[in-house]
């Protein structure tokens, strides 16, 4: 069973994580956008971070963690991935609901309607170059494993070189947005490496 300490240093192992690679985030949001992604993650997980830290004792469950983190994002971040990853993890704590402790089964079903409700949110698809090219496959193969997931994502980022973008800000280029690797199906793997490695 996963506690809400695990959840809290999940937030916590994943905004090391965007504090880490920011800069890359950024580079790899220039050719095909506008080079905020890693400075758009960092202002929302920093802002995670002290929400999280604000709010103990109150944010006592694992559901509670993910709603608080979502909500911080989608209020700091800007740009699309704000919103997105916001919902991601609010709609993930929601299924979560106010457990004290939950399963990996639960976990799992969780994080698989909160992806379903970022496809709904944007109107992507796998495929399309964003952040489902990473977390579609990732939470697939959670069944798996957590190494697994976060193996799975990271191919899913890796794949969307040769993808045209048919969804954000890089789908404006069209043909040109093919050779890039997507900004946000990068940080998406990273998400899911944090939860790995807490998870092991
Ligand atoms: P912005 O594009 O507003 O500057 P970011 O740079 O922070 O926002 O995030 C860009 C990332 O958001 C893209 O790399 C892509 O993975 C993801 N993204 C954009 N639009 C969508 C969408 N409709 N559905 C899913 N992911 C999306
Ligand atoms: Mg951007
Ligand atoms: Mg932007």
């Amino acid at each position: 069973m996963r506690d809400t300490d695990f959840f809290r240093r999940w937030m916590d192992t994943a905004t090391a994580a965007v504090e880490r690679e920011a800069d890359r985030l950024t580079e790899l949001d220039s050719p095909i956008g506008d080079a905020d992604h890693g400075s758009n993650l960092l202002r929302g997980f920093m802002a995670v971070r002290a929400a999280l830290a604000a709010g103990e004792p109150a944010v006592a469950s694992p559901g509670e963690v993910l709603q608080l983190a979502g909500r911080t994002l989608i209020s700091t971040v800007g740009g699309a991935s704000g919103p997105l990853y916001g919902t991601l993890l609010r709609r993930t704590g929601k299924e979560l609901g106010d457990a004290a402790e939950v399963s990996d089964d639960a976990l799992r079903e969780a994080l698989y309607a909160g992806v379903g409700a970022v496809a709904q949110l944007g109107g992507a698809a796998p495929g399309d170059k964003t952040m489902l090219d990473a977390l579609v496959p990732g939470v697939a193969a959670l069944g798996t494993s957590y190494r697994a997931a976060a193996d799975a994502a990271e191919e899913g980022a890796r794949a969307t070189v040769p993808l045209q973008a048919r969804k954000g800000r890089a789908s404006y280029l069209g043909e040109r947005s093919i050779g890039h690797q997507d900004p946000g199906a990068t940080s998406s793997a990273l998400l899911l490496n944090a939860l790995a490695e807490v998870a092991e």
